[in-house]
């Protein structure tokens, strides 16, 4: 257990329970294996039922309630990259290599969130989505949220197009406080984006208090072995895992 990250600030929230499942989680980590996930589930908070998403780079974000029908095949085909719930018992959890994962939590209203946060869904508004749906769903007011990003792709590696980096402008992320030069292996210059540091600057934004979001430090491109990466590892490339639950039984 000890070999999943956690946040200090989530570790200090009474009632809500969070780990990030890196490669060597467990020994060995794959979330992609759903006994892994369960692992992982189990770990953070036992007895709480898993939830899954199903991530197709989108900006969709589900609200869970455990009594609730399970989501559509229309649903699940448009993807769900992001959960969310304020009740107790249920797991949420989300996928990731490269793309940071961000962790909500309202320490008033009890409320929870865990988003996929690939460029295309940071693009697509996903930030926006997920704070707005736990504010109307459980009142949860921006500047009341604590967050936080899990390990992703950093500055020092994540070479983008300007495809990208458009489209982030237009989602309103601030690229040239993100942005840095970027070397190539043949020498010729391009360009690459902090992605995490741009969620944070998202967050900002809609009125979260900076000094309640917290970064994790490690480059999961150029961080080794603890590390799931695709830009690094391709296709074949296992999935890390970021879980969150409000403790209790399901309800
Ligand atoms: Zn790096």
């Amino acid at each position: 257990m000890s070999d999943l990250l956690r946040f200090a600030s989530f570790s200090r929230l009474e009632g809500v329970r969070h780990g990030f499942a890196g490669a060597d989680a467990f020994g060995a980590f794959d979330g992609r294996r759903d006994e892994d996930l369960r692992r992982l589930a189990e770990a953070i908070d036992p007895g709480a039922r898993l939830v899954r998403t199903r991530q197709t780079h989108s900006a969709r974000v589900r609200w869970v309630e455990a009594g609730a029908p399970a989501p559509s095949e229309r649903d699940l085909a448009a993807g769900i990259d992001g959960l969310a719930t304020a009740e107790q018992g249920l797991a949420l959890t989300a996928l990731g290599a490269d793309c940071p994962m961000l962790f909500l939590a309202d320490r008033a209203r009890r409320a929870i969130g865990v988003v996929h946060c690939g460029w295309r869904g940071v693009a697509g508004g996903i930030v926006d989505v997920a704070l707005a749906l736990l504010e109307e769903r459980a009142g949860c007011a921006p500047s009341a949220l604590l967050a936080a990003v899990a390990p992703g792709a950093r500055g020092c590696c994540y070479e983008v197009g300007s495809e990208v980096v458009e489209a982030l402008e237009r989602a309103a992320i601030p690229v040239a406080a993100i942005a840095r030069p970027y070397v190539r292996s043949d020498g010729s210059l391009s360009r690459a984006v902090d992605l995490p540091m741009g969620i944070a600057a998202r967050l900002v934004a809609l009125g979260v208090d900076p000094r309640a979001i917290e970064l994790a430090e490690a480059c999961t491109i150029c961080g080794g072995s603890r590390f799931h990466s695709h830009r690094r590892g391709g296709q074949a490339a296992g999935r890390m895992a970021g879980a969150i639950a409000i403790e209790g039984a399901p309800g």
